[in-house]
């Protein structure tokens, strides 16, 4: 018998999501409290700026550049003292860091896009795009836990922005990441697919929810799917992740075996959720369908889900 744990594709599925290309060196090992400040004193520091859910960007003539100097930052009104060093790139350190001014002072050569569309137009390349997310997702975690959850006293910034520290009882708070399953139900002949309410017009998706404290991945994708859908799973198999920073979630993309045909739509949550045959889907992946009907993008992992079970057989 051969040994199969590892007898998976060369390159692993999740690398071709948005905002999977990170190449930044964390060196979590070496985070203290002063390595924003050693950072910034270093002028080879590279800076992303974002302001309410937008990235900053430099536009011309070759396009975006979201990267900016430390001084380049200050017209900006960049809060250095509130900026996380995300790490280190073959330029330098990293830092992401809430710029101050408004997107409507910005001048000409300076664009605020909010980030699905910088990663949904593929604006900066993957590693920028990557560390946009990892630099995102910790300033609005920031943003949102200035205040110690156990005695309600200011917290502070400690490790490079890896830490809140409370003065008052001691207490350290570490950045959060909530995992979502993201789950496509399928056998060889047929898949699932959901109709959220708020979607784009036309667009169906795999299903998802939250996974809940004290649940496996394959217990949320189980419960998740028969919630929604009525549809009970069989096997669950994982199978890429997808860092989404809206505000810090985790995709966690499964594969999900049927055991039942007759779904049971929550249209509390969904608007449709219904069977597609292997043609119609191909015709959804190429923006072909003769109904309009179309997958989520290239870049999101549902759109990867589907399109690894279209491209199967
Ligand atoms: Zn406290």
């Amino acid at each position: 018998m051969s040994f199969r744990l590892f007898d998976a594709p060369l390159r692993e599925p999740s690398q071709f999501v948005g905002f999977a290309g990170n190449t930044i060196d964390r060196q979590s090992e070496n985070r203290a409290d002063d390595s924003v400040e050693k950072a910034l004193a270093d002028p080879s520091t590279r800076l992303l700026l974002m302001h309410g859910g937008r990235l900053y960007l430099k536009s011309g003539d070759g396009g975006f550049d979201p990267w900016f100097g430390a001084k380049e930052s200050q017209p900006l009104e960049a809060s250095l003292d509130l900026g996380v060093l995300l790490g280190f790139s073959e330029h330098g350190p990293v830092l992401a860091v809430p710029a101050g001014i408004e997107p409507e002072q910005l001048p000409e050569t300076i664009k605020a896009i909010d980030y699905r569309s910088v990663y949904m137009q593929g604006l900066i390349d993957e590693a920028a795009a990557g560390a946009l997310a990892q630099g995102a997702a910790l300033l609005a975690w920031h943003a949102s836990h200035r205040f110690c959850s156990k005695c309600g006293t200011e917290s502070e910034m400690r490790a490079g922005g890896y830490k809140r520290l409370c003065p008052a009882c001691g207490t350290e708070h570490f950045p959060r990441t909530d995992p979502v399953a993201i789950m496509l139900t399928a056998t060889p002949e047929k898949c699932l697919l959901g109709r959220g309410r708020h979607f784009a017009p036309g667009m169906y998706s795999a299903l998802a929810g939250f996974i809940e404290p004290g649940e496996t991945i394959e217990a949320a994708v189980r419960r998740e799917t028969l919630e929604e859908a009525g549809i009970r799973l069989g096997r669950v198999v994982y199978h890429a992740s997808q860092p989404w920073p809206f505000p810090y979630s985790l995709m966690i993309g499964c594969f999900g075996e049927p055991l039942n045909d007759d779904i049971q739509a929550d249209l509390n949550e969904l608007e449709d959720c219904r069977w597609f045959y292997r043609d119609e889907v191909r015709s959804m992946l190429a923006r072909e369908h003769p109904g309009g009907l179309v997958t989520p993008p290239k870049g999101a992992i549902a759109y990867n889900l589907i399109r690894a079970w279209a491209d199967s057989a």
